[in-house]
């Protein structure tokens, strides 16, 4: 067997998640766990939390209906709304909640026949100019809302911020402001907060909450990462050196021989590449922990391994422990050599890693 794998710390998400409730007392907390729970495995994520989140949050219908074929019961946000009319019945007889950001899905709801009221809610533009309705918009839809039988008389309303992880930008208290004053002048719950603002801006705490990325352990903040504490990473990135080879100085290592070795050194061969996830544009010097030490990167990340130099690194062998990020080299880190944000790595994991879940 490979010895790559990434093990899921379960408890570690439990207790993430209790710190995202103890920041925001006043709110309930969806946990979002779209994208195979950001690399971790939505069904095992959603078990462990079941009987303290009061709902989950995916994209799209396919993850939720992955939810509810594993037997999970509690309702599932779809966070992008219905793709087609003939999801509407269904998500409504499942449990599933709708997000509306458009005209076409309000038509797709009147259109609908369930024999349950699906729950609503309305996503509002704010600032972040990706998906949602203008103040107008949604003022119309809203009502049409309330006048359909097959929907709930409560909608939630919801917008998306686009700077929280940056606390001194003031568009936050902008898009709060507005979407605030949308949902008192219609007497509606409000759902504002991602991990960031759970973390840093109490203003736009509101009775939903939705943390994602700080439910699995690190820091939203790729400037602050300080923050994070009480966070633990619940995935640690485990690979194996399968191959040591010294080096004499001039000679180089992997494809297009950017690392070249200036004395002699001892050059490791480690078991996963960007066919796992791991990113090929990290850079030599991107941090490695081998027996536990901080090893560098060198050459470029083939598909299914990558080099380290381990001439610091004394007692290396073959079989040797690698760890590629977790809970003693922070995903931010890598992240951030390789010029890209945790988030993408976790949720870049492919499928052939092995998750070991604890
Ligand atoms: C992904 C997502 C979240 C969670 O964001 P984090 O930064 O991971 O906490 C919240 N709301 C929406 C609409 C999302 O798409």
């Amino acid at each position: 067997m490979r010895p790559t794998s990434a093990t899921i710390r379960l408890k570690a998400i439990r207790d993430n998640y209790r710190v995202a409730c103890s920041l925001a007392p006043g709110s309930s907390n969806i946990a979002v766990i779209k994208a195979n729970a950001y690399g971790h495995g939505a069904v095992e994520v959603a078990t462990v939390l079941q009987d303290e989140a009061p709902a989950f949050a995916v994209a799209f219908f396919e993850e939720a209906v992955q939810l509810r074929d594993a037997g999970i019961e509690k309702p599932v946000l779809l966070l992008q709304g219905s793709m087609e009319a003939d999801e509407v019945a269904e998500a409504a007889d499942r449990g599933f909640w709708l997000m509306v950001h458009k005209q076409i899905q309000l038509d797709q709801l009147c259109a609908a026949k369930s024999d349950h009221p699906v729950r609503v809610w309305l996503k509002l533009e704010t600032g972040m100019h990706r998906l949602g309705l203008d103040v107008q918009e949604a003022e119309r839809i809203l009502e049409r809302l309330l006048s359909l039988e097959n929907v709930c008389s409560e909608v939630v309303i919801c917008t998306q911020l686009a700077c929280a992880d940056d606390p001194e930008n003031p568009v936050t208290n902008q898009q709060v402001n507005r979407i605030r004053t949308f949902a008192e002048r219609h007497r509606m719950p409000l759902s504002i907060a991602n991990s960031a603002a759970i973390m840093t801006a109490p203003e736009s705490h509101a009775q939903w909450n939705r943390p994602g990325y700080m439910l699995y352990g690190n820091s939203p903040f790729a400037k602050m990462q300080s923050v994070g504490d009480g966070l633990r990473p619940a995935m640690t990135m485990r690979s194996q050196l399968i191959g040591i080879q010294e080096l004499s100085p001039g000679e180089s290592v992997g494809y297009g021989h950017v690392w070249t070795s200036e004395g002699r050194s001892r050059i490791g061969t480690v078991a996963i590449g960007y066919g796992d996830g791991y990113p090929r544009h990290a850079p030599n010097g991107t941090p490695v922990l081998v027996n536990g030490r901080r090893a560098p990167l060198v050459g470029r990340v083939s598909m299914d391994m990558l080099s380290v130099d381990l001439t610091a690194i004394e007692g290396a062998q073959l079989g040797g422990e690698v760890e590629l990020w977790g809970e003693n080299l922070s995903v931010n880190e890598v992240a951030s050599f390789a010029g890209t944000s945790g988030y993408e790595l976790l949720a870049g994991l492919t499928g052939r890693v092995p998750l070991v879940h604890q």
